[in-house]
């Protein structure tokens, strides 16, 4: 089905209402059945697929995985949601919920078809507080407090099953009637389903055409006819066999190096889901890049829309709901302008809106006067607006993270070495005793090139950035975040805080003066209207920026690679790197740790195969060592 849209949008399910059920206009088809949608899915896949059952049985650490075909209104899977907080075992145990949709209902259209079942009103409160922007690609939802994790793929079944890294328990196959909808019932469907599952994998659909069932049964599912729900005489089940003991998951603990923002969003994730949690820094938490007193929620997205700047929206929108719980421990979701602050940034910007079709709930392009507004600060010309992002204060933020029940911190733990040993890894610590562990994940920032047992050199580099805080008296505080050449965040603590430069080789830890006044500089050239009362204004930022004032200046290295894309994946035996986020940190750390989580814990992966690629730890290496 061509697209007339432009990147990233996706067309909505177009809706018409009969009956009080809701039916799509494109496939002529119901969503659910007329007689009782809840009861239908109850009977249909939930029964036939013996879930109350299988979900009582998974042991601790595990997690049940279900994968649906049209997720079309969510019931089957609040349905699901709401079996799992029934009969789920009392440890700690995660539900799964793949599933894909090509026409996804608008946030107006969910709310009104989800408003149908009351005893589902609580799950349908949280699912729409979470529901992502119509964009194509791959939504990760973590839900119930991460008990249940929802990936919710927008776009083709063919495209989503190719894409996606996950083995089912069970399917529910729910496209519209094979006859109406024939795109979803392929031969190609059915063979991906095969692959995408494992012995004692188990299906349930409403429809009993033939055609199908031989399809499912020639891929080796043995497949029965029972009784459908309501009118419908007949329905199918199947599963392939043999129908294996259930796996018990690998709960060893997991030593992270470094307690940035990747290594504390990473520590908090694993212990989550029952695995513990060493966290060893030469300081403690947030002590390097991710100290500073505030931080933006911010990527710039490519002109063209290209697996780049999907991941940076990936990890946007993630970010954007993950800091959502936050609120207290500093999140501020004021929503955030990136100005065009110069004439190749307005003609970048302009390019972008033209080529691109984001829905406005991502971002959109604003005038002068609507920038200033939204900021309260008079700006000189308008930009893109980002209603969901905001500010943070990220050294806050790690402290709660490497807090959580199951982490342990080891603090001012310099580490100096990663040895091999015993089927693990000895980590060797400057003045004190080494630490043991199978698994590791090196979180070091620019030092954990140093840190990996490869012969040769690592592609990181470390880049000098320091942030200046200014009195807020001096200037018009803004509102909103305002990014450009320098970003300038809403107030805190009576001060504003802009930043940071941008020193490639320049190692030097202490504040400096030319870079206090460069950044001051800067912001007074992107910015002129937050200078407030002109000239008394300027006078005392000239005095500061020739004076001793450095108390409030802040440096810190953002670890970058050679092509400026995250690292995050395997590196060797149980060994995983997770760096290279830049000035990024904030926004990619959440989803890059719950995609290292998937990996670590054999969970379904929250992105897709083309975003995996970005990421991947090999293309760091010098070529003389790629077999080291
Ligand atoms: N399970 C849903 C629920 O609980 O409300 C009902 C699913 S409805 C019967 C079928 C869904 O499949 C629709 O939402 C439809 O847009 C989607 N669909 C149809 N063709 C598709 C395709 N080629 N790829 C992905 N989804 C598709």
């Amino acid at each position: 089905m061509e697209s007339a849209l432009k990147p990233p949008a996706i067309e909505p399910a177009d809706l018409v209402w009969r009956e009080g059920v809701p039916e799509s206009v494109r496939f002529g088809d119901v969503y659910f059945s007329r007689d009782n949608g809840l009861e239908e899915t109850r009977h249909v896949f939930l029964r036939h697929n013996d879930l109350p059952e299988r979900f009582a049985k998974v042991p601790a650490g595990g997690s049940f995985v279900v994968a649906e075909s049209g997720f079309g209104t969510g019931l089957n899977f609040l349905a699901t949601w709401q079996a799992w907080q029934r009969y789920r075992p009392d440890h700690e145990s995660t539900l799964h919920f793949v599933s894909v949709e090509r026409f996804p209902l608008t946030r107006t259209d969910l709310a009104k078809a989800l408003a149908l079942w009351s005893e589902l009103a609580p799950l349908a409160g949280a699912l729409l507080a979470s529901y992502p922007p119509l964009v194509r690609g791959t939504h990760r939802l973590v839900l119930d407090g991460g008990r249940v994790r929802l990936t919710l793929f927008f776009g083709d079944i063919g495209d989503a099953w190719r894409a996606l890294d996950f083995r089912a328990d069970a399917w529910f196959l729910d496209g519209f009637a094979p006859a109406r909808n024939p795109d979803m019932w392929l031969e190609s469907t059915v063979a991906d389903i095969r692959a995408h599952s494992k012995p004692g994998t188990s299906l349930a659909t409403f429809t009993s055409v033939g055609r199908v069932r031989r399809a499912l049964a020639e891929s080796g599912f043995e497949m029965q006819k029972v009784p459908g729900f309501g009118r419908k005489r007949e329905m199918l089940k199947g599963v392939l066999p043999p129908v294996d003991r259930v796996q018990a998951p690998d709960l060893s603990p997991v030593a992270i190096i470094g307690a940035g923002i990747a290594g504390c969003t990473l520590a908090a994730n694993l212990a989550a889901r029952g695995i513990p949690v060493t966290l060893i820094d030469e300081e403690g938490p947030g002590a390097g890049a991710s100290g500073n007193a505030q931080g933006a929620l911010y990527v710039k997205l490519g002109v063209d829309y290209n697996d780049q700047t999907e991941l940076a929206l990936t990890a946007l929108t993630f970010s954007q709901r993950f800091y959502r719980p936050f609120s207290n421990e500093g999140w501020y979701p004021t929503g955030l302008l990136q100005l065009a602050h110069n004439d190749q940034e307005a003609d970048r910007q302009r390019r972008f809106l033209e080529r691109n079709g984001y829905p406005g709930d991502v971002l959109s392009g604003v005038s002068r006067e609507q920038a200033s507004e939204l900021t309260a600060v008079p700006v000189n010309t308008g930009g893109l607006w980002f209603p969901a992002s905001g500010w943070l204060e990220p050294a806050r933020l790690c402290h709660a993270l490497a807090r959580v029940r199951g982490v342990t911190g080891v603090w001012h733990s310099p580490v100096e070495k990663l040895l091999p040993e015993a089927g693990g890894w000895r980590i060797e610590i400057n003045n004190a005793q080494p630490v043991w562990a199978r698994r590791v994940v090196v979180c070091g920032g620019p030092a954990s090139g140093g840190l990996l047992p490869l012969a040769g050199t690592v592609r990181l580099k470390s880049i000098r950035g320091q942030v200046t805080r200014l009195p807020d008296s001096e200037l018009n505080p803004p509102r909103a975040v305002i990014c450009g050449s320098r970003y300038l965040n809403p107030t805190l603590d009576n001060k504003v805080l802009t930043g940071a430069t941008f020193d490639l080789h320049d190692d030097n830890p202490a504040p400096t003066l030319e870079s206090r006044a460069e950044n001051i500089q800067e912001l007074k050239a992107m910015l002129p209207g937050a200078f407030s009362g002109a000239d008394a204004g300027q006078e005392k930022q000239a005095k500061q920026s020739q004076g001793d004032n450095l108390a409030d200046d802040r440096v810190a290295f953002r670890c970058t690679t050679h092509d400026y894309q995250p690292v995050a994946g395997h590196v060797r035996d149980e060994l995983h790197l997770f760096t290279g986020l830049g000035s990024k940190g904030l926004t990619y750390a959440p989803l890059l740790a719950e995609y290292l989580a998937d990996q670590l814990t054999g969970q379904p992966g929250c992105l897709p195969a083309n975003l995996v690629r970005r990421l991947e730890t090999g293309r760091l290496y010098q070529s003389d060592m790629a077999n080291s």
